[in-house]
């Protein structure tokens, strides 16, 4: 097989990297190297910011917002026609299913359009002054240069909750992908190029986190970090960001629980509980990865999962056939294998897989077996810490005030689900649960329009939906003084 090589992607141009050294991509389902990576350092960053700072001086910034409308929908037409494209590039770098990167990619497109429209309908308002003679308006502006760093278990569609609403709002954007998967995002700027942005508008680096996410998060031009991935690198982001009192957005990590009473439709709860935690092989930041069970129904939901899960069908990401892919890079299957060790010592019951998956079809190395562990309590580590991967932690509970008190018992506080046919319970239940997003009798869903982030360490800020946009503008007070009048020049006004 050849293997393709991508450069940065700078001021409009593919630019060789200034260290002139490169790094394979992996493909995790045949543990093959099929493309070269441009290896960035700070010299790279420096160039992509210089080139991103000139255009939105020159440009960007003084483009009236329906232009950058009229790119940006233009920038979804062409996401829709390729769509199956760069969900082929995301499966052979990340291993995510084709039958769910196919529909990601092309729903991507939606975020476009929907920031597209949204550019031109950004209004400050006129400000009832309570002084007397004084005309008093806000205006929106853009904030500049915003870097974003994305991580790999879904790098188009996690930019896309960025990208649209930052050049919608007038900033150009340098875009640093994770190392383990880069090719989609630089096989999107083929369409950023068609749809006719200008040179600089946007800028992609690649790189690792140290030698090329650092710089940029450091560079003084760049006005704002929009991160996604974990909470440890998004700790170490904001500290860094804090030296230049510079604005962050960081979606962060997860521990969510999905929450079933007894009162629920079983069986639709039962899917929603496998969508939670096998769904992308778990490797999600919304992954349900705590169950919890009214003790009444614990033993029935508990065999009924099993027999789903078993019947999970494991093997090669593109075939549309496929239920668990492979796990995307070696450390993370490393940290997964070790998390089953970890519960097993902590005393938890394994009561499916707890093992990796060595039957014909896996035909890389980077395998989990769906894994259940049943006699957790929520103080163990499984309960704790975010594993990212196909690994249910099961914990029963007795009364609703128990679930509450058990689901907001985590450092984290991304998402939750509720699974129960009482109206009442369901509006209490998501008013108590401290996280960014409470599903009731679904999971998984997301939306252009709708707010998501996280309570707690799963993050700051929020992505999609109106509201979004605001986070890449800042807000200015023009005061006008009718007439001049001559007033003490020693007193606040
Ligand atoms: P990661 O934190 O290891 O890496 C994410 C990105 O940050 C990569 O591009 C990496 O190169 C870069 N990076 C790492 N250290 C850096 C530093 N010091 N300075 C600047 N950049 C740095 O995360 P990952 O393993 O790629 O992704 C998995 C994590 O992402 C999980 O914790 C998951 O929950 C989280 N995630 C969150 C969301 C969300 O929306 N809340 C969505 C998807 C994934």
């Amino acid at each position: 097989m050849s293997v393709e090589t991508y450069r940065h992607y700078i001021d409009g141009a593919w630019t060789d990297p200034a260290s002139g050294q490169w790094f394979d991509t992996i493909n995790p389902y045949t543990d093959e190297p099929w493309a070269k990576i441009a290896q960035g350092n700070n010299q790279d960053v420096d160039k992509a910011v210089a080139a991103a700072k000139s255009a939105y001086d020159t440009v960007w910034s003084v483009m009236h917002p329906t232009q950058r409308g009229k790119l940006l929908v233009k920038l979804a037409e062409l996401i829709e026609r390729d769509a199956a494209h760069l969900g082929e590039v995301e499966v052979r770098d990340n291993g995510k299913l084709i039958a769910e990167m196919g529909a990601q990619t092309k729903y991507m497109a939606e975020w476009y359009r929907y920031y597209g429209g949204l550019a031109d309908k950004i209004e400050g308002s006129v400000i009832p002054s309570d002084k007397p003679g004084v005309f008093n308006f806000t205006r929106y502006e853009p904030l500049g240069v915003v870097g974003m760093i994305t991580p790999w278990n879904s790098p188009l569609l996690l930019l896309a909750w960025k990208l649209p609403a930052a050049l919608a709002a007038g900033n150009t954007v340098v875009v640093k992908p994770s190392e383990f998967t880069s090719a989609s995002t630089l096989e999107f700027m083929k369409l950023i190029e068609e749809a006719g942005f200008p040179n600089g508008v946007v800028n992609v680096v690649t790189g690792y986190g140290l030698d090329t996410g650092a710089p940029l998060v450091e560079h003084v031009d760049v006005a704002k970090i929009a991160f996604t991935g974990s909470d440890m690198s998004g700790q170490k982001i904001y500290e860094a960001a804090a030296r230049q009192i510079k604005p962050v957005s960081l979606e962060l990590g997860g521990k969510s629980p999905n929450i079933v009473f007894e009162d629920a439709d079983i069986d639709a709860a039962v899917m929603g509980a496998i969508s939670g935690i096998f769904a992308a092989t778990g490797q999600t930041c919304i992954a349900g990865s705590r169950l919890l069970l009214q003790r009444s129904i614990h033993d029935a939901f508990v065999a009924k999962l099993i027999e789903v899960a078993k019947a999970a069908k494991i093997g090669d990401p593109m075939s549309t056939e496929t239920h668990v892919g492979p796990v995307t890079t070696p450390p993370q299957y490393q940290k997964i294998l070790d998390y089953i060790d970890i519960a097993k010592q902590d005393g938890a019951t394994c009561i499916l897989g707890g093992k990796p998956y060595t039957g014909p079809e896996a035909k890389g190395s980077q395998f989990v077996e769906p894994t259940i562990f049943v006699d957790v309590n929520n103080k163990m580590r499984i309960a704790q810490e975010e594993v990212f991967g196909p690994i249910l932690a099961v914990i029963p509970f007795d009364t609703e005030e128990d679930a509450i008190a058990i689901g907001n018992d985590v450092d984290f506080g991304l998402a939750a689900g509720v699974w129960t046919s009482d109206i009442g319970r369901a509006l209490r239940m998501s008013e108590k649960l401290k996280v960014g997003t409470v599903w009731v009798n679904t999971y998984r869903a997301v939306s252009y329009t709708s707010p998501f982030g996280g309570y707690k360490r799963s993050g700051i800020g929020r992505e999609s939906g109106a509201e979004a946009i605001k986070q890449f503008m800042q807000v200015k007070s023009v005061w006008i003084a009718q007439e001049t009048s001559v007033t003490n020049p020693f007193i606040l006004r």
